[in-house]
């Protein structure tokens, strides 16, 4: 930008490049699967390193719950709500809390405003401390909720499912797990979280590393020392570390890794966008202003002004709603609105740009920080300590270009040919997202006739409302493909919670047996999940590649197995007026 004008040329040329140098054929397979070899590093539970024995249980339930987040909590309340507790909720962990149990890194918080992330605030009288709560302080609140509602009676803890298939003559599910357990179930409601399987990056020499190795969402303070909760790492005052990943995690988690290590070495394949954070305590003023209906009404704001739609006040306002209202109020196909639309995101870049030069001593690291992308190619970031944890002359930033790492060796990381000796070594290299479904919930889900989930997503994803699948009755998947997607993912898990229990206490009060989604209702579905696939072409194929745009190619295949893009506020009325209806249209009921 040179006097304030946009040289849009020079940025279109620059994001091109940068682009280019990113983009891989191997695309998405890349990553390197983590398998039970590398279990013991890379999947067994920090938090409860002991598994109590115990008898397989052989049981019988209304419905199964399989997950343990917010997503299985709320499906949880809801149904007991509606009178349904005939139910069980199974989870890997050893407690609730789903992706708050497992990402206990020093740094963590949530990025979306506290106060409309964690969900039942009024029902559970209670409220945040700070705007952005610690993840430690989400994780009681899962806690709390199962407290409140009596679900710790409910659930079976360190307990993995290994297979759910479909009885016809039952009209049950039979669900099989890795203690012995047999769980027969009229319904299965299935919450894995967006992101249940960490990956790491397809990196030669990776298992050679002789040092200590661990990915985020397994932190080791038996290592670093610390616990949940603390910035402060002091095992980690003589050792040299080496963190590889720059997404929100890294973001996070690298401010405590700095104060705390020797020396850390950040390699950076593509630096995030990383907006204002402004954390702060709960203000007594804002507590007392609050009334009834109050968490509803400013999560609806929240993800109406996201969506572009037109508010009177934007009760967030923060540097999401802030930036996504501009950008997503600009969404239409005329050339004129896509012009002004490149124009705002050009702008938003320019000051997270600026900002970086701002707060960067060194102008080499300061232009490596730099990211050159539109805002929404990659999960924005937000932190006030990650760019001035690089002033520290204890850290020093790897950029490789775009390329990634070298290769791992016994002592330490390769980048850009130079050997840097490590004794621990991060891997904030994110999660699977959107690949083969039985891998990432660790079980495929056979239906009727034999009728395998894998195939079903392989083939390309059929439902209706990303809910009901044909031949899979009495079966949900929530936070699925084909349902919509919101960085508030709680607020979705709000309606579908009371979906599913709508569903389920209909079923009671008809005595229906199965109930899924007819071919033509699911047709219709597809059609309108696909109807927003050349909106997400344009605005995703000069992207950056990242786990949002199936690494810079957004094939059919993943425009059908991805989300449904009309906006979580739109979808929610969907499920909200389907239900008003009372009809039940497009299932086939028996
Ligand atoms: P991401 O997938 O966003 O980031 C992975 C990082 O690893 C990227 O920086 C990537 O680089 C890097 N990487 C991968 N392979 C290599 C390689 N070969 N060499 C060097 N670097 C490599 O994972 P995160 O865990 O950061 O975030 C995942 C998601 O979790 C977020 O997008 C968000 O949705 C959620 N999250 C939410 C939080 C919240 O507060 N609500 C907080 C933290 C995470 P490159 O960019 O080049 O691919």
């Amino acid at each position: 930008m040179a006097n304030g004008k946009i040289d849009v040329e020079a940025l279109e040329r620059k994001y091109r490049e940068e682009r280019e140098k990113r983009i891989r054929t191997d695309g998405r397979e890349q990553y390197r699967v983590i398998d039970a070899q590398h279990s013991t590093a890379f999947l067994d539970d920090p938090f409860a390193p002991e598994m109590p024995a115990r008898a397989a249980r052989n049981i019988n339930v209304e419905v199964l719950l399989v997950g343990g987040g917010f997503g299985g909590l709320l499906s949880a309340v809801r149904l007991q709500q509606a009178g349904i507790d005939d139910i069980a909720i199974i989870d890997r962990a050893s407690d609730f809390g789903g992706t708050w149990y497992w990402n206990r890194y020093p740094g963590v918080h949530c990025d979306i405003e506290s106060y409309i992330y964690v969900p039942l605030l009024e029902e559970l009288g209670s409220v945040p401390s700070k705007k952005y709560a610690p993840g430690g302080e989400i994780l009681n609140y899962a806690q709390m909720i199962g407290r409140k509602y009596g679900l710790y009676d409910k659930a079976i803890f360190q307990t993995t499912v290994n297979g759910m298939v479909w009885n016809d003559e039952a009209a049950r599910w039979t669900v099989t797990t890795d203690r012995g357990d047999t769980i027969h179930a009229h319904f299965v409601c299935i919450s894995p979280g967006p992101f249940p399987w960490p990956k790491l990056p397809g990196i030669e020499g990776i298992e050679t590393f002789k040092g200590k190795a661990f990915h985020t969402c397994r932190w080791d303070y038996e290592y670093t020392g610390g616990e949940p909760g603390s910035l402060e790492l002091d095992r980690l005052h003589d050792k040299t570390v080496g963190v590889i990943g720059t997404g929100a995690t890294g973001l996070q988690c690298i401010p405590p890794l700095g104060r705390s290590a020797k020396h850390l070495y950040v390699f950076q394949r593509t630096p995030s966008t990383v907006g204002v954070r402004d954390n702060r305590p709960t203000d007594p003023a804002f507590l007392a202003s609050l009334k009834p209906g109050w968490q509803r009404e400013r999560m609806d704001n929240f993800n109406a002004t996201i969506s572009g739609q037109s508010v009177d006040t934007d009760m967030v306002n923060d540097c999401w709603s802030r930036a996504l209202s501009v950008l997503n109020g600009l969404s239409g196909d005329e050339p004129e609105t896509i012009e002004k639309r490149k124009l705002a995101d050009f702008r938003t870049l320019d000051s997270i740009r600026a900002r970086i030069e701002e707060v960067v001593d060194d102008p080499d690291t300061a232009e490596a920080l730099k990211p050159w992308y539109n805002l929404m190619c990659k999960r924005p970031g937000f932190h006030d300590e990650y760019l001035p944890t690089f002033n520290r002359s204890n850290v020093t930033l790897v950029d490789t270009q775009g390329n990634g790492i070298d290769r791992i060796t016994e002592n330490g990381v390769v980048a850009n040919g130079k050997e840097y000796p490590i004794d621990c070594l991060v891997y904030a290299t994110g999660f699977e997202f959107m690949s083969q479904i039985d891998h990432r919930m660790g079980f495929d889900i056979v239906g009727r006739g034999g009728r395998k989930l894998s195939d079903l997503w392989r083939g390309g994803y059929s439902s209706l409302f990303g809910l009901h699948m044909r031949d899979f009755p009495n079966c949900f998947i929530l936070g699925n493909a084909q349902q919509a997607i919101t960085p508030n993912f709680t607020y979705l898990h709000m309606e579908l919670s009371r979906h599913i229990a709508f569903l389920v206490e209909k079923a009671r009060e008809l005595g229906i047996r199965t109930m899924e989604s007819k071919a033509e209702a699911e047709e219709e579905w597809v059609a309108k999940v696909m109807s927003f696939g050349p909106m997400r072409q344009r605005l995703q194929k000069d992207c950056t590649p990242s786990y949002i745009n199936n690494e810079g190619q957004v094939t059919e295949l993943d425009i059908r197995n991805g989300f449904y893009l009309g906006g979580a506020t739109a979808y929610n009325k969907t499920l909200a007026d389907w239900r008003a209806d009372g009809s039940m249209p497009g299932l086939d009921i028996s």
